[in-house]
């Protein structure tokens, strides 16, 4: 059972001494409490607090980071059953798999596009993670060229796939030290695997269809050194997949099973159904998902379907504040200003891409609140829109001093103008009608 903020404080040493980084033993008690933070930054805890502790301070999921430098990702420290209970934190690696009998040039344009390709929604760049490199060849001169042919062409989170630990020793000379995810350690090779994790500081999948071997695995593997590791469930189907997946969320997250605290591997190749297991990964719990190369459809569809489900549902998503321009507006382009809700954004801007006049959108920061909830909230006031104007001089970039607001923000229009000094003209309520608005009102 978790324990609480003022449970774990009475345990703490109490000196304020800040070594933590936090700035009293009570903020540092309170982080723990919400799994923030990690018992061993406190350098006076014995090694019985630190036990007790560790047990129900830790996040129940192992955060497990795979690769290294900008490419490199993290998967697991996830806290809840379902989303909107609070909301899910690391979105899962989607990795594309090549295989060791493939050419060199096969390879190579599975990595550049895994590199490259990148598709923009609501602001954000969505991209795949990484690419998995399986040895059906058997042999591991093939499976170490395979592997330096990734290597030299991108720095992406490698996943090795072999059964044979010799594969894995001549794989790891070309990527060792970049992290990489070995997969996977059974009951029969364990120790041999956990050996080369240890040797070269590489998370682990350990690998059975039974929870308790999983269990006694995780065991094993954390004895021998090995604490970053990722469970395959190995499930038969799809189905399995899912009560296995879920079985291992609950378990983790209530501490019932602290040995399954591991995020969970999904070879959906294997699967016979790769779309619906790739669906299926990401809505349940899967936090490294291996696919072969999508088609331009399914991409779209795994990347905006990852994205929804690991956005926070408690906040509105986003743009940053700022001055965007619609084309090449010149001095004279009209400036329309509007809230940093997303939603608001981009259907304003889709409109006025439409409209084909070129402008400035002029964002102002309302916490994401959309227009008539900024309003009513008091987040949309003229002091903001003043600043906002004065921060992202506005006024070097036109030579005229007009602004278009939301027309659900006519209640503010009279003061807009007394702190800006600016005429305020007042836009539709209904963003489809700007294009008309401007054709028919803009006139300089
Ligand atoms: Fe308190 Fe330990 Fe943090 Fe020092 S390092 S402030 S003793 S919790």
């Amino acid at each position: 059972m978790a324990l609480k903020a003022l449970d774990i404080y009475k345990l703490l040493p109490k000196k304020n001494c800040k070594e933590c980084g936090d700035p009293t033993c009570l903020t540092f008690a309170m982080k723990l409490a919400g799994g923030k933070a990690d018992v061993d930054l406190c350098p006076y805890l014995d090694d019985e607090a630190k036990s007790v502790l560790g047990a129900t301070t830790r996040p129940p999921i192992r955060l497990v980071k795979v690769g290294v430098g900008e490419r490199s990702f993290a998967v697991g420290e996830e806290f809840v059953l379902y989303r909107h209970e609070k909301t899910f934190y690391h979105p899962p690696g989607i990795i594309f798999k090549v295989l060791d009998t493939q050419t060199e040039e096969e390879i190579a344009a599975v990595v550049k596009r895994v590199r490259d390709e990148s598709f923009t929604r609501v602001g954000t760049d969505l991209r795949f993670n990484g690419i998995a490199i399986e040895n059906v060849s058997g042999s591991a001169e093939l499976f170490a060229k395979a592997v330096g042919t990734v290597e030299n062409n991108a720095d992406l989170p490698p996943i090795l796939m072999a059964k044979s630990t010799e594969a894995l020793t001549a794989a790891l000379v070309h990527c060792g030290s970049y992290r990489p995810l070995i997969h996977a350690a059974t009951k029969e090779n364990y120790k041999d695997m956990c050996a080369l994790a240890k040797q070269h500081g590489c998370p682990l999948v350990i690998r059975s269809s039974s929870l308790d071997d999983l269990v006694s695995l995780a065991k094993d593997c954390n004895a021998g050194g090995v604490k970053n590791l990722v469970l395959d469930l190995a499930p038969a189907s799809l189905r399995d997949f899912i009560i296995g997946s879920t079985t291992v969320r609950q378990l983790a997250i209530t501490r019932a099973v602290p040995d399954l605290g591991y995020p969970v591997f999904l070879d959906t190749t294997v699967t016979g159904l790769e779309d619906a297991a790739l669906t299926l990964g990401i809505v349940k719990y899967a936090s490294v998902i291996v696919t072969n190369p999508l088609s331009p459809a399914s991409t779209k569809a795994a990347l905006t379907l990852r994205q929804n489900i690991y956005t926070d549902p408690q906040k509105p998503i986003q743009m940053n504040p700022g001055l965007y321009r619609i084309g090449s507006p010149g001095k004279d382009a009209p400036v329309l200003m509007t809230v940093n809700f997303s939603l608001t954004f981009f259907t304003l801007e889709g409109y006025l891409e439409s409209s084909r006049i070129p402008c400035f959108m002029l964002i102002v920061d309302t916490e994401g609140l959309s227009v008539l909830t900024a309003v009513a909230a008091g987040k949309l006031s003229e002091t903001l829109v003043r600043d906002s104007i004065k921060k992202f001089a506005v006024e070097e970039e036109v030579s005229h001093r007009k602004l278009i607001i939301p027309g659900y923000a006519s209640p503010l229009s009279g003061r807009i103008e007394e702190a800006t000094g600016w005429k305020v003209l007042v836009g539709p309520r209904d963003a489809a009608e700007i294009g008309e608005y401007l054709h028919e009102e803009w006139k300089q």
